[in-house]
Formats: C-alpha cells, sequence, structure tokens
C-alpha cells in the first residue's frame, strides 16, 4: 500500500511513455488520484477539457500564477503547464495517493514544497526509440518534435536528481516496476 497522502511525481522526456504507464496505473489502482494541470498549449486531437487538461490562455494562466492558484508552473516547448494547488492539497489531506505527471522544472520545485514525496524519472531506451514513439504518436507538428527532443537531452541528463529511474522499454515490465517502486500490489 501506498503510504496514505503520499506525492509521487513522474517525470521523463515527451513521447517516453508517461501517459500509457500512468492510464494503465490508474486503471489498476483507482485510489490514485492524478492531478489535471492547466496548459496554454492548444488540444491535441481527442484531448477533452477538464479530462486531459484545463486549457486556458496565456493571460488567465498568469493570472492564476499571480494568484498563487498553482503547486508548481513551468514553460515547455513554448506552452505553460500548471498545476493547480487547491485539489491537490484537497486530496493529500483527505489521505489519498496523489499522482503528479509534470515536466523537469516542475518537479524541482514540488521537490522544494514536498520534500517527502516520492520522484519517479521515465527514461526511454535510447533516443532514437524516443523520437520514434513522439513522431508515431503522431500528434506534433515537426517543429514541436524538434522542440521536444531538444529539451528530453537537458531532461535525460537529469535523471540522477530522482529517486529512482524505470527505463519504459518494454511497457508491461515498466509498469510492474513503477507498481513496485509506490508499493502497490500487482
Ligand atoms: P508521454 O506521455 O511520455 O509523452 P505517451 O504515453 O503519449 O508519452 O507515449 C508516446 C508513444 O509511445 C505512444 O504512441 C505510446 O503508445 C508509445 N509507447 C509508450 N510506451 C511504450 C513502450 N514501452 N514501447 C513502445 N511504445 C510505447
Ligand atoms: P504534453 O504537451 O506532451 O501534454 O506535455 C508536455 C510536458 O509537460 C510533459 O513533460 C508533461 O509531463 C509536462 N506537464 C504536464 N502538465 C504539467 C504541469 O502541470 N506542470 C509541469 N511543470 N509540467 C507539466
Amino acid at each position: 500500500m501506498t503510504d496514505p497522502g503520499r506525492l509521487t511525481v513522474i517525470t521523463g522526456p515527451s513521447g517516453v511513455g508517461k501517459g500509457t504507464l500512468v492510464n494503465q496505473l490508474l486503471g489498476r489502482h483507482p485510489a490514485i488520484w492524478l492531478s489535471i494541470s492547466a496548459t496554454t498549449r492548444a488540444p491535441r486531437q481527442g484531448e477533452q477539457e477538464g479530462v486531459n487538461y484545463f486549457f486556458m490562455d496565456r493571460a488567465d494562466f498568469e493570472a492564476r500564477v499571480a494568484a498563487g492558484g498553482f503547486l508548481e508552473w513551468a514553460e515547455f516547448a513554448g506552452n505553460l503547464y500548471g498545476t493547480p494547488r487547491q485539489p491537490v492539497e484537497q486530496q493529500l489531506a483527505s489521505g489519498r495517493p496523489v499522482l503528479l505527471e509534470i515536466e523537469l522544472e516542475g518537479a524541482r520545485q514540488v521537490r522544494q514544497s514536498f520534500a517527502q514525496g516520492f520522484q519517479v524519472f521515465i527514461q526511454p531506451p535510447s533516443l532514437a526509440e524516443l523520437e520514434r514513439r513522439i513522431r508515431g504518436r503522431g500528434t506534433d507538428s515537426d517543429e514541436a518534435i524538434g522542440r521536444r527532443l531538444e529539451r528530453a537531452r537537458v531532461e535525460l541528463a537529469a535523471a540522477a536528481e530522482f529517486d529512482a529511474c524505470i527505463t519504459n522499454d518494454d511497457l508491461t515490465q515498466a509498469l510492474l516496476e513503477l507498481e513496485r517502486l509506490m508499493q502497490l500490489s500487482s
């Protein structure tokens, strides 16, 4: 069992399979509460407001930053992303395990405010495989893919800052490893 009120952060380069892993984890452990982030990025095909993200324009996002409404926030590949503070605090207070799927700068901010949180880094088997996955997903323009790959090198260099690192080669193995690290029964 995860400790009640435990906060887990999952970070890793875009396209490594974080969303896929998290979806499977939530399917198997419905008690876990996944934070829904706010972003200024345009919705991808099939993404829904309030399900994948809270989509907002830059002015609204910045007003929320000024009001202290985010637990953490960062700019990634030209867009702003942030974790709404209040729901996370509410879920932690109620004792529910909380999961954040966020990029490196945000993970660093959470490390300062929640030193007791557990942080996992997901890495690809190789950069070539990462690029193949991003392209295979078919949701990003060539320019966006370029920015994501450039950022991936920076993120991969920071893997050692995390409490644990998982290589997402075989998805099932990666999921089992994540469950083990989060002390969940598989
Ligand atoms: P992220 O959320 O990290 O940006 P996604 O979950 O969207 O990544 O995954 C990117 C692509 O890689 C998707 O098409 C997904 O199906 C694929 N993928 C995820 N995990 C694996 C894996 N272990 N092996 C091969 N492909 C994978
Ligand atoms: P995407 O545009 O592919 O959905 O997400 C791009 C990156 O932003 C991913 O690395 C994802 O983990 C990160 N991200 C998503 N939500 C947040 C958030 O609330 N805060 C931060 N710092 N990063 C986020």
